[in-house]
């Protein structure tokens, strides 16, 4: 994939400066009110009983701040926290060695629990439920299973794709967020804090026009924040007003909604190469040069939510919406969907 300024996963040299800005505590986390509410009563709770938190599922599309907000709960619980992925624990033997390894009260961070291996979820649900390990050790009929046990912990999961959670794993949680795309009034108190923390002159149109143009997504208003300030810089303007906003989301593609050039190339393909739709993710994917992995889990669910796409159980299919993001007649390409 391109490096593409409104993607939402962490580009390149994003790492340092997605710490930097990550707010660390949970009255700094901005938007999400229900869980940030939520999470303070559990935590606090936790914390009186002193056991760990129960186990938490969030899910969403990249960048909204589900890693951020397992920080966030392994400093409140004023525990430690290991970081890994579900595709980095290949094998039992992995997960095993991580969890024989934690410190009670840990916070096991694992982001695209979607991609566990089935044999690793197995053991994982025993873990998560008794704080139990079954391991096998030898093989054939001499093979033998022993339990061990584990110190408490929290698991935290992240995915981007609920959908493919197996039923069993999901049950396993018993604190479940989806997040949503943020509303613009909190990705503007975002900007403006990121604004002040890297030291940017930002007014309050300035900060509008970014937050409008991010498709609901903190990282990528942060992201818009710094590329802003090198064509302030460029236009040689101290502070980041309206009219730098808006000529730096030009220059970029961005248009007024937020859609950028690969979000347009799909509205179109489906428009005008397959009259509107439906289609399916593989074809569409196939169409624009792109993964379909990368257009499920980060394109299609804001153009979804932004109503430029529908799904039925044929194919996406563009909304009126669509057509008029792009400037066409609505069923310019025989689409029936409005006839
Ligand atoms: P995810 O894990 O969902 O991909 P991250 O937690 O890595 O997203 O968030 C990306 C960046 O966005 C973080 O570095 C942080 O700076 C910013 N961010 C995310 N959520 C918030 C929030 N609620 N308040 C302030 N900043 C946030």
């Amino acid at each position: 994939m391109e490096d593409r300024i409104v993607t939402s996963a962490a580009i390149a040299d994003e790492a340092q400066l997605d710490l930097t800005l990550r707010p660390r505590r949970l009255d700094q986390f901005i938007g999400q009110e229900k869980i940030r509410a939520n999470l303070a009563i559990f935590i606090a709770a936790a914390l009186q009983r002193r056991e760990p938190l129960d186990h938490v599922l969030l899910k969403g599309p990249p960048g909204l701040g589900k890693t951020t907000l397992a920080n966030i709960i392994a400093e409140e619980m004023g525990t430690p926290i290991r970081i890994t992925s579900g595709p980095a624990i290949e094998r039992p033997a992995d997960l095993a060695a991580i969890l024989t390894n934690v410190e009670s009260g840990t916070v096991l961070f694992i982001d695209e629990i979607h991609r566990l291996s089935r044999p690793v979820e197995e053991i994982l649900y025993p873990a998560m439920e008794d704080f139990k390990l079954d391991i096998v050790i030898g093989k054939g009929p001499g093979a033998q299973s022993i339990r061990l046990d584990l110190p408490r912990f929290t698991i935290v999961g992240a995915t981007t794709r609920a959908g493919l959670l197996t039923g069993p794993l999901r049950d396993r949680f018993g604190i479940v967020h989806d997040f949503e795309y943020y509303d613009q009034p909190s990705l503007e108190r975002i900007v403006v804090r990121s604004a002040g923390i890297l030291g940017i002159e930002l007014d309050s149109e300035g900060a509008t026009e970014l937050s409008r143009r991010s498709r609901g997504t903190p990282r990528i208003v942060n992201r818009l924040l710094r590329r802003t300030r090198d064509f302030a810089q460029h236009l040689g303007r101290s502070a980041i007003d309206r009219e730098v906003a808006s000529f730096a989301l030009t220059q970029l593609e961005i248009d007024e909604r937020g859609l950028d050039r690969i979000d347009r190339a799909l509205l179109r393909a489906i428009i005008e190469n397959y009259g509107g739709g439906p289609v399916g993710a593989d074809t569409l994917a196939a169409a624009i040069s792109e993964d379909t992995r990368t257009i499920e889990d980060v394109y299609e669910p804001y153009l979804l939510q932004q109503g430029f796409l529908q799904r039925t159980p044929r194919g996406r299919m563009a909304t009126e919406r669509a057509y008029e993001a792009l400037g066409l007649p609505p069923n310019s390409k025989g689409s029936n969907l409005f006839s």
